[in-house]
């Protein structure tokens, strides 16, 4: 099966050389997955497998702006529509420096089989820029979304692509990016997600991901007759997932230790509570502030400058910042020092070898596409309420959204459970892709 699996990665790298991220993407779902393909000549004759790595269509284009100082400047754009085999693409929105086409196609993959856990009809897609919004200001982040929308509205709606957020889109770019295509397609549709709560967003997204990170993990450790109560927790990043990881965290009683950024990581051994996040939440969300200041607010922390969160030992892992984030020394690192249960907050953010390790060591280790899903999840609750035009509370989607997390978690339970251990990555792979691939071969070579 290896030979065979070696075989079709060449296949893959040779298509799409140098994406190495998009490489370790599909390398990672081909492993669990293989042994269906084997057994289904349907899938072996539908060429399943090299459909699926095919994005169905993906569009690259200019977006210049002019800065406040009024200096031109040039962005890339990109939409990658990976699979409309479940409905409608779903495609959130990055805009960071390292954005290229392989990391954007990578999402997408991604994204097709988290989309088919949540049950929800929804395709899979990535779209973004190079595009940095930190120390731009607010003027200049307008003009740059404004120019980006100018080409993408083209390419999306409602019944099309709806739009999301993900690294560095939040409330302020989905505002301007909506308010744009509204002008340019004369029409107030549901074609983004995270919109604000006055004019069609959903009460409960932008706490989901983070919130469903943690129902995810609570899940897990139940099924060792475990709970978060008590638990050191090491979280990674201070943004939109991270942050309300922690708001969550503190209703479990769990006692977070670290955040971080791409400057460092901060260590309070004193846990960050109720007034500690409220500070973390002005600092990274108003006055767009760096991690380290923590340390001035509460000296009694520490900051590792630099540094990744996982050397401290933690009971509870949940890396929420970024991909390949953990590498085999620190998933290693974790293992010595107690660790019992990793969910991935984050798309992707244990490389290879360090997921090796957890699955070696038979911990409890969820998969970004499984733990994190509870994001789209709640955007697909935010398409069902503006196709409704109506507005559920807040109970009302909280509620839905812990009932798919536990779904999604009974769904890898049921496909990934050998000999007594359960491999939510196996579990998660398989059940996301069976779904995905029948509705492929329903709809004939299209
Ligand atoms: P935010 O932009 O709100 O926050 C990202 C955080 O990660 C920041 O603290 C940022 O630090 C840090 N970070 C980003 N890139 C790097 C890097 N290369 N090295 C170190 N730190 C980095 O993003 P989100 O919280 O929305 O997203 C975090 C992760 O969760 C991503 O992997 C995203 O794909 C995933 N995700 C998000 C969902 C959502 O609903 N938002 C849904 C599902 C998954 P700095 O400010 O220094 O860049």
């Amino acid at each position: 099966m290896s030979v065979a699996i070696d075989q079709f990665m060449s296949y893959v790298k040779g298509r799409n050389p140098g994406e190495n991220e998009f490489h370790q993407a599909v390398e990672e779902v081909v492993e669990s997955i293989y042994s269906v393909i084997e057994t289904s000549p349907r899938y072996r004759s539908g060429k399943i497998l090299e459909r699926i790595v095919e994005p169905e269509r993906v569009v690259i284009f200019r977006v210049p702006w002019m800065d406040d100082d009024g200096e031109v400047r040039v962005n890339r754009g990109y939409l990658v529509e990976m699979n409309s085999a479940l409905g409608p693409f779903k495609s959130g929105l990055r805009f960071h420096p390292s954005v290229n086409l392989g990391i954007l196609k990578f999402l997408a993959f991604e994204q097709t089989f988290k989309n088919s856990l949540t049950t929800l009809p929804m395709g899979g897609g990535k779209g973004g820029s190079d595009f940095d919004p930190k120390g731009k200001s607010d003027a200049e982040v307008m003009r740059f979304c404004q120019s980006f929308m100018a080409e993408l509205y083209r390419h999306v709606g409602p019944n099309t692509d709806v739009l999301g957020g993900d690294i560095g889109v939040g409330g302020r770019e989905i505002g301007f990016l909506f308010g744009m295509y509204k002008k340019l397609a004369n029409e107030f549709t549901g074609m983004i997600t995270g919109k604000g709560f006055n004019w069609g967003g959903s009460l409960i997204r932008p706490e989901s991901t983070g919130y469903g990170v943690v129902y995810f993990a609570s899940e897990m450790l139940a099924t060792r007759k475990e709970s978060l109560a008590g638990k050191r927790v090491l979280i990674s990043g201070s943004g939109n997932v991270a942050q309300f990881a922690v708001e969550k965290l503190h209703e479990y009683g769990a006692t977070v230790v670290t955040l971080s950024d791409s400057g460092g990581t901060i260590v309070d051994e004193d846990g960050i509570d109720r007034d500690k996040l409220d500070y973390v939440m002005d600092l990274k969300n108003n006055r767009r502030g760096r991690i380290r200041e923590y340390v001035q607010q509460y000296p009694q922390a520490r900051f590792l400058e630099n540094a990744r969160p996982w050397m401290v030992p933690g009971e509870v892992a949940l890396p929420c910042a970024t991909e390949n984030e953990i590498n085999e020394d620190e998933a290693q690192s974790l293992l010595d020092n107690g660790c019992i249960c990793v969910a991935e907050g984050a798309n992707m953010p244990c490389e290879p070898a360090a997921v090796e390790r957890f699955l070696n060591a038979e911990i409890l280790y969820g998969p970004g596409k499984a733990a994190n899903a509870g994001g789209v999840a709640v955007s697909g609750l935010e398409m069902t309420q503006n196709s409704m035009r109506l507005s559920w509370t807040q109970q009302e989607v909280d509620k839905r959204l812990k009932m798919i997390m536990r779904e999604i978690h009974s769904t890898c339970v049921k496909y990934g459970s050998h000999d007594g251990f359960i491999n939510y990555l196996d579990g998660a792979n398989v059940a996301g892709f069976i779904k995905v691939a029948d509705a492929m071969l329903d709809q004939g070579l299209v």
